[in-house]
Formats: structure tokens, sequence, C-alpha cells
């Protein structure tokens, strides 16, 4: 069993008052809230260890180089991936998606072939594809869903065929929750010959992950969704596929040799580690996953199953209350519309009584048209939320009801 309460101390944040109410911060799926130990971290670096890395010959220069290093063995660890080499430091789930589409698109995508990804992505696995497939007159194709917010597997064989390049989907939805049968989709895909990218921004602070066992071509995830600092983010790879990539970005660090006729790309993780890396912020991310392992993933993982079923049947008693997104398999996210009440209402008037949740598309706008909404109230549950907090939102929600009786 998880010691919430001791774990709620940890996160400073969690002790303060919203307009008069403590605080209930269900607005993880946005970011999440910081450890002390990451805080800390970030602090003691910048106050005292910085220095840049892989440049210098001086102490604290060759001290925070093996601070950054030992942070990629610390993220390889945490996925489980075969190799150092294939973990690449970026800035988030965005540029590391942005880092494959234009990469892989450079190389391997040309006229015609087309590109596939699902009715469930954010923005960030949509757009990157469609400026790619513009590039390249290329076709973008969706695998469609049902009305549970479930993948139509059925659909997908129909999708993939010789012409497809590419398979980019998320390991769960940000939107709805559902967490997509990705071992299955992989295999499937594999079969084909198409390499898969995950986007997994939203499965790896729910503890889900294993890129060796899922067999993914590419993983990807932000370091602030996952209790760590902002701007620090991994692209995962399989090496066979990283060595035939391009670089995305030139500059400084991901150079062997460089002279005005010719240069030599540094060898993998660093060729896709152009100029200073975020070394506070991959140190930080370590510190992250270290409390993380702390906890126990497993234990996580069962808690926050608690939380969700209790907030689903908790929210599905209210009268007039819609929950989208009824995947068999789903983590603690519950995005739900009160009848005859605007999301964006609903969400202020919560926010009156101490209560954050995100509102309106969930940088998903495909997720609502097809649920013909604009939007939706998201509460999305973590280790440090509890039963109290969720029958607070329930009590919102009937006081908010007879407002607008
Ligand atoms: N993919 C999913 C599923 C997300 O939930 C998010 C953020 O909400 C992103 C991608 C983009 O992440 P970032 O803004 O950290 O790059």
């Amino acid at each position: 069993m998880l010691d919430v309460n001791k774990i709620r101390n940890d996160f400073p944040a969690l002790d303060q008052m919203v307009y008069g109410q403590p605080l209930v911060y269900f607005d993880n799926g946005a970011t999440t809230l910081k450890p002390t130990v990451v805080v800390d971290t970030l602090k003691e670096i910048y106050s005292k260890r910085n220095s840049n890395v892989h440049r210098g010959i001086h102490y604290l220069s060759l001290r925070m180089t093996e601070e950054y290093e030992e942070a990629r063995k610390r993220v390889r660890k945490f996925i489980n991936a075969g190799s150092d080499r294939e973990i690449i430091f970026t800035s988030g789930t965005t540029a590391s998606i942005n880092t494959i589409s234009s990469t892989f698109g450079e190389e391997f995508v040309k006229e015609g072939d087309e590109i596939l990804i699902s009715a469930m992505e954010h923005h960030s696995n949509i757009v990157p594809w469609q400026i790619l497939a513009k590039r390249k007159s290329a076709i973008l194709k969706v695998i469609p869903m049902n009305d549970k917010g479930e993948i139509v597997m059925e659909k997908l064989d129909d999708l993939m065929h010789e012409g497809t390049r590419i398979l980019a989907i998320n390991h769960v939805s940000n939107a709805l929750g559902t967490i997509n049968p990705v071992k299955e989709i992989i295999q499937k895909a594999h079969k084909e010959n198409i390499p898969v990218l995950l986007d997994g921004a939203q499965a790896i602070p729910h503890g889900i992950v294993d890129v060796q066992d899922l067999d993914c071509d590419f993983y990807v995830f932000s370091g602030h969704k996952v209790y760590g600092p902002n701007g620090i983010g991994v692209l995962y790879g399989k090496e066979e596929w990283l060595e035939k990539l391009p670089p995305w970005q030139g500059g400084g660090d991901m150079v062997e040799k460089v002279s005005f006729e010719k240069t030599i790309y540094a060898d993998l993780p660093f060729k896709f580690e152009a100029g200073t890396a975020n070394y506070p912020g991959a140190v930080g991310l370590a510190k992250a996953l270290d409390y993380i392992d702390t906890l126990g993933k497993d234990r996580i993982t069962a808690y926050e199953k608690e939380l969700l079923n209790y907030a689903t049947s908790r929210l599905s008693g209210i009268d007039g209350l819609k929950i989208f997104g009824t995947a068999a398999n789903k983590i603690s996210i519950v995005s739900f519309l009160l009848e005859g009440i605007h999301q964006e209402d609903t969400g202020m008037i919560l926010d009156k009584m101490g209560l954050a949740l995100r509102t309106g598309t969930h940088c998903a706008e495909p997720v609502m048209t097809r649920f013909g909404i604009d939007g939706t109230v998201r509460a999305s549950l973590v280790f440090y939320n509890t039963i109290e907090e969720i029958d607070r939102l329930y009590e919102g929600l009937i006081k908010l009801k007879q407002m607008f009786k």
C-alpha cells in the first residue's frame, strides 16, 4: 500500500489554499507537480554544480558530464531499453516526434507513401506528420475509434499495406484515458514491415513502459508529465533505426569533426543532441524516476486503478453526467460533461471551489469532433490524489448542478 499522506508531504504545491479552499490538483495530464527531491536537485545544480557537459576538462564540467550520462542510464533502465545509445534527450514529446517525422520522413517517405496515425492522437502526433505529408506529397491515414474510445482493430488491418511507411500512435490517450493495445498493434505492424512510434506522454507517469517487451521502434515522452522538470524529454529509438536516420538539427556536440568541406557526425546518441544539453533537466528527470521506483510502479498502478474506479462510479451516479472514454483498459483519466452546462463554466466554477481540472479539447480536437462536442472537463488522477478529493469533486458537481437549475 502507498502511504499517500506521506507522499503528499513530498509535493509542497499540494499544501496551499486556492480561493480559500485547500487545493485539489486534478490536472496531472497537463503537467504533474514536482516532488521536493526534484526541485532540490535543480537548485543544487544551478547554485553549485552548474557546468556545461561534454566540453570542459575541468572538475565541474567532468562531474556534470558524468551526472548527465548517469541520467541517460537511469532513463534506459526505467523504460528497459537495451542500450544507452538508444536514449536521446530532447526538450519533450513534441520535439521527439518532430525529430522522427523530420528525419525518418527525409530518409524513408516519398510521394504517394502513407503515414498511419489514430483518431485519438494529441496534436503533437498529428501536425508533425501532416507537415511531413505536405513536404513529401505523402498521405496521412487515420485508424478510427469506436464510441468507447477504443481503436477499431479490424480497420487497422485494412489500413496497413505495402505503401505504409510508419505507424505513429499514442500508448495512452490524454483526452480519454484509453490504454491502447500497443503490443498487439506493433506485432501486426511488424508483420507488414511497418515501424511503430509510440507517443508515451501519458503512459510513462503510470509506470507501464517496457520498450523491449513492447518491441516498439520509437518511444517518446516528456519529463514534466512524469514528476520531472520542464524542457526535458526523451526519444528512445532502436539502434538499428537511429543509425539509419540523418541528424535533425546541426550544431555543437553532435559532431565528430568539422571542416568547411565536410562534417563527420558524432556517434549515437549525440548525433541527435545538437547544442548545449539540458543537463539540469536530465538529472532532475533521473531523480523523478528514482522517486517513482521508490514508491513502486506496481503499487502506483494499483492505487491509481482504485482512484479511477472510485471516480468513475461516483461521477457516473450524477444525473446528466456523461463520461467520454469508457474503454475496458484505461488509466486514471475521467473526461466528462454535465448536461446543459458548458465545460468552461464547469471548469471555472470548480476552480472557485479549489479544484483544478482541465477543460477544452486537451489538444486533441479530432477526438472532440468524433464525439460531436467542443470539449470536456478532464480529471486526471495520480498517486498523490485521494478518495476524499474525488468526494470534493462529486460535491462540487452537485452544487454546480443546483446553481444551474
Ligand atoms: N502527446 C500526448 C498524449 C500528450 O498528452 C501531450 C501533452 O499533453 C503531448 C503529446 C505533448 O507533450 P509536450 O507538450 O510535453 O511536448
